[in-house]
């Protein structure tokens, strides 16, 4: 039996797996030392697992152990990132480029840097959420420090040209930061072959807990030097005080794990569910998808209906299928009245950006949820336009000349 309404909304957060489940339970009980006690087993037991759970996750981007330090989650990643650099680097230069699609936790901490005297250039996309390394090269001085730009939009799914963009940080001797949020453990990252310094990961988008996450920071070549944000006792050797979250790091381990375990298989099945709803949703009259065709995450769809607004269809569906306009994660752009940045950087016009959903399939997406959620996402398009004076007006000569009334 199919459960309802149908979740597609996996770019915001994701169920945990199971299995994951399983690995975390023995530690809120008989485990639940604190990782930081090194006098008894208790203490012990609770190192072992999030040792283990830093060796995976370094393995899994091929870093170091040592090279990652836990969080709460991404958010508190791109933080320790950007302020950590900015604050350990200031003495070399106080300029970082970023750009206009970003998640909203790089997107403030700059403007939060730029009061306190740093300087920040926003460098624009192309109409696919493409960052182009030569917008980037041109916005470099030499005052540059970091630069930082996300892996895979959390939008629109476009991944960015990483390789190129760590191939020129590298030559122009500037550190460079992705948040790989949305990437971990859909497309195979090595940190390494990358030319990444620092990289912001969360557990909750790829099956794990809540609360969880990670910075990946270089230890060799060049050894990156970040100045801590949280002080205390001292853990993740200073770099982030605070008594480990034993269970939900050990459920990032195994999260990863079975991400990366299933990435390619997973790929192609639900790519191909993706593709197979894409298909229904652009068979509307004057649909149109956001993004690259394909040069994007397999798992996300953005479509724009015009006509329909993203608020209504939401509702209308609300007991069908689950998914989100523009952007659920910057509620701070709806709360402003905006439409999502994201959509706006791309060149979509503000009424466009309204008409728009975005749709994130995930591990427990069926087909048959599929071609009911896609069924009953059409049906509701038609319907609302149906009773939408405008589009009647507008599409008259379409519509043989047939105004609803
Ligand atoms: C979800 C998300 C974040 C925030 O992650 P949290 O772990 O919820 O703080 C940051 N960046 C991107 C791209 C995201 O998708």
């Amino acid at each position: 039996m199919m459960k309802l309404p149908v979740y597609l909304d996996n770019h915001s957060t994701t169920p945990v797996d199971k299995r994951v489940v399983e690995a975390m339970l023995p530690y809120f009980t008989e485990h639940f030392g604190n990782a930081a006690s090194r006098h008894h087993s208790f203490g012990w037991q609770a190192e072992v697992a999030v040792e283990h759970a830093r060796k995976v996750l370094a393995r899994s981007v091929n870093a170091e152990p040592k090279e990652i330090i836990f969080t709460s989650g991404a958010t508190e990643a791109n933080n320790l990132a950007l302020k950590g650099i900015a604050e350990s680097l200031r003495g070399k230069g106080r300029h970082i480029i970023t750009s206009k699609t970003e998640h909203r936790s790089v997107l403030d901490v700059c403007g939060v840097l730029e009061k306190s005297g740093y300087r920040v250039t926003v460098v624009d996309v192309d109409r696919y959420g493409i960052v182009h390394p030569e917008t980037i090269r041109e916005a470099m001085t030499d005052e540059t420090i970091l630069v930082s730009v996300m892996m895979a939009n959390n939008e629109i799914g476009t991944l960015a040209p990483i390789s190129e963009i760590g191939r020129l940080c590298l030559e122009r001797g500037v550190l460079l930061h992705t948040d790989a949020t949305q990437s971990l453990g859909k497309i195979p990252i090595d940190v390494q072959a990358l030319n990444i310094h620092l990289m912001s990961m969360s557990a909750h988008k790829i099956y794990g807990p809540k609360g969880v996450g990670a910075l990946y920071v270089r230890a060799q070549n060049p050894r990156v030097q970040l100045t801590q944000q949280m002080d205390g006792g001292g853990h993740e050797r200073g770099m982030r005080s605070g008594t480990m979250n034993v269970p939900a790091i050990v459920g990032f381990g195994v999260a990863v794990e079975i991400a990366c375990e299933e990435m390619t298989k997973e790929s192609v099945r639900v790519g191909g569910l993706r593709d197979r709803l894409e298909k229904m949703l652009l068979s509307v009259d004057s649909a149109s998808r956001n993004g690259h065709p394909s040069n994007r995450l397999y798992n996300n769809l953005n479509v724009t209906f015009p006509y329909v607004r993203a608020d209504g269809l939401m509702a209308k569906l609300k007991k069908d299928a689950a998914f989100s306009s523009g952007s659920a994660c910057s509620s701070a752009d709806l709360e402003a009245g905006h439409a999502s940045h994201v959509l706006t950087a791309i060149g979509v016009d503000e009424d466009a950006a309204r008409n728009t959903i975005r749709i994130g399939l995930g591990r427990f997406t069926t087909q048959e949820e599929i071609d009911f959620a896609g069924a009953k996402i059409v049906e509701a398009v038609n319907n609302i336009r149906s009773q939408s004076p405008q589009y009647a007006i507008e599409n008259k000569e379409k519509n043989h000349g047939a105004v609803v009334s």
